[in-house]
């Protein structure tokens, strides 16, 4: 059991799941802001989240990594859950929040398998959102899971 869950928790699953955030968020544009230099650049959002590190992704026009994500949908944006991070204190909290992001993210997608049997478009698009959602919550729980193993 102990050696299932750090293998279920190990950095190949990390890795993993980052890939495939990002393919979810393909086509999906991110605006970045470099804390460093000021520069204003968009950015590919699986990209992004790709090479997000503790104080961002690396600014094109500095090189410095302090280009950090602005301005995009509501729903994609990562800072809505900062208040949320905050309750998040330790690396295996995060672990918690990690897994339960994830088990939500296979309910919702059995839930889309099945209304996509049924063609039901309305339940389609209301279960794209809930899952753009909890992909965006999946990447604000990464970033702090990053921030608390500093
Ligand atoms: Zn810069």
């Amino acid at each position: 059991m102990v050696a299932c869950a750090v293998w279920y928790f190990g950095g190949s699953t990390e890795r993993t799941h980052r890939a495939e955030v990002a393919a979810s968020l393909k086509g999906v544009k991110y605006r970045v802001k470099c804390s460093a230099c000021g520069a204003i650049a968009e950015m590919d959002a699986g990209e992004y989240l790709a090479n997000l590190g503790p104080d961002g992704v690396r600014c094109t026009s500095c090189g410095k990594n302090s280009a950090l994500q602005i301005g995009t949908a509501d729903s994609l944006d990562p800072s809505q859950f900062q208040e949320e991070m905050k309750s998040i204190t330790t690396v295996s909290e995060a672990r918690m929040a990690a897994r339960a992001v994830q088990e939500e993210l296979d309910r919702v997608q059995r839930a889309l398998d099945a209304a996509e049997l049924a063609k039901d478009t309305g339940k389609l698009a209301s279960l794209n959102a809930e899952k753009a959602k909890l992909n965006t919550k999946s990447i604000a729980i990464y970033a702090r899971w990053e921030e608390l193993r500093n």
